[in-house]
């Protein structure tokens, strides 16, 4: 696609040529926003598939998780919160198995996309959307979901040019956007022990991300409750590009057709873990998602499903692999829980 066929790449580089080049983070946050504005991308006829429309089971299995929490608490009044809730199945799935131990609470979801908002009405009974966490209800305990929705908040990037560090900035050039170096970054501000990288390495970082786990697990020290975070990502600041596009199930350069494609980074569960035990709680995992499913039962889960309907156990037997496999998804995903500090440890950890 040129340039001059889409409406956003024309403003956003119209933007660049009469300002100059903008940070990583501003034409990632532009693009997604356009991208999920305008689209439901899951399923197979779209970019991507995520665990909870692979498997009702994994929406299960978390709703009686946060349950378990519920019944050792003595069933306290909640308010269930799901950040990014793509179609809503997830939250649909979990609210059914909470209702079958009598867990009913008030659904919150917090999505900029109108068009997902119209899918989520769809799937779901009287839910009350937010623009960001910062209107959720203050009044009763929070039990916090968020599937794959860190990985769809901006990152920032600085490399490492000679000596020094710039941040890394996209230009538009001979028709196309591209990565250029930007200012200089001051060195006190890199992670000591990568200072000295060598040339060309980049460092990725999300200030985004970092402020919406400062408010959450702020919300849970205050008003108790728990989260969970399930992501693909690693621990600790590192070296390396994570910055990637996702097109129609294909790895795509996240430098052409901006909002057409999805954007996302992996994320860092060590930095949002730092942000989240200085609000005072605590904190489970990372681990594995296939660890952590299997230790909440989805191999029995799968099994039992099976019996029952004998003409799809094979069904329930490979989304069992796909969630839990190894080289599927689960090694790379991971299970990251944070709690108040007078609630129970959550299972599974
Ligand atoms: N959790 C769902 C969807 C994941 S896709 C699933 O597992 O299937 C990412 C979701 O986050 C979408 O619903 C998208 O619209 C939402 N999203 C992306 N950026 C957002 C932002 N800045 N604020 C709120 N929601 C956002």
């Amino acid at each position: 696609m040129l340039v001059e066929e889409s409406p956003l790449a024309r403003q956003l580089a119209e933007r660049i040529i009469a300002n100059g080049p903008i940070s990583i983070a501003d034409f990632f946050a532009t693009a997604n926003m356009h991208y999920y504005g305008t689209r439901d991308p899951l399923g197979k006829e779209g970019d991507f598939i995520t665990a909870p429309e692979i498997s009702q089971m994994f929406g299960e299995l978390i709703g009686l998780w946060f349950a378990d929490i519920w019944l050792r608490m003595n069933k306290p009044r909640v308010h269930f919160i799901e950040l990014g809730p793509g179609r809503g199945t997830l939250a649909r799935d979990a609210l059914r198995a909470m209702a079958m131990v009598g867990l009913q609470p008030d659904l919150h979801l917090v999505e900029t996309s109108l068009t997902l908002r119209l899918r989520q009405a769809e799937n779901l009974t009287g839910p009350t959307w937010h623009e960001d966490v910062s209107s959720l209800p203050d009044d009763a305990p929070l039990f916090i979901m968020a599937n794959e929705f860190f990985d769809a908040l901006p990152i920032q990037q600085i490399v490492k040019d000679g000596p020094i560090w710039r941040k890394r900035m996209v230009d538009f050039a001979d028709g196309r956007f591209v990565p250029e170096l930007g200012r200089e970054i001051p060195l006190e501000i890199v992670p000591e022990k990568l200072r000295f990288a060598t040339n060309g390495s980049i460092i990725e970082t999300s200030p985004a991300s970092v402020r919406v786990m400062g408010d959450i697990a702020q919300r849970i020290r205050a008003q108790g409750g728990v989260g969970l975070i399930v992501d693909y990502g690693y621990e600790g600041v590192a070296l390396g590009e994570t910055l990637q596009a996702v097109k129609a199930h294909q790895y795509a350069s996240p430098f052409e057709e901006p909002g057409e494609r999805d954007l996302t980074a992996h994320v860092d569960f060590e930095t949002l873990g730092a942000m989240a035990e200085l609000q005072g709680v605590k904190l489970c995992g990372p681990i594995g998602q296939g660890q952590w499913l299997a230790r909440l039962g989805l191999v029995e889960r799968a099994a039992a499903l099976g019996d029952v309907h004998p003409d799809r156990a094979q069904q329930f037997a490979d989304e069992r692999d796909r969630l839990v496999g190894e080289d599927a998804m689960g090694r790379l995903f991971k299970a990251f829980a944070f709690y108040n500090p007078d609630w129970p440890e959550p299972d599974g950890f």
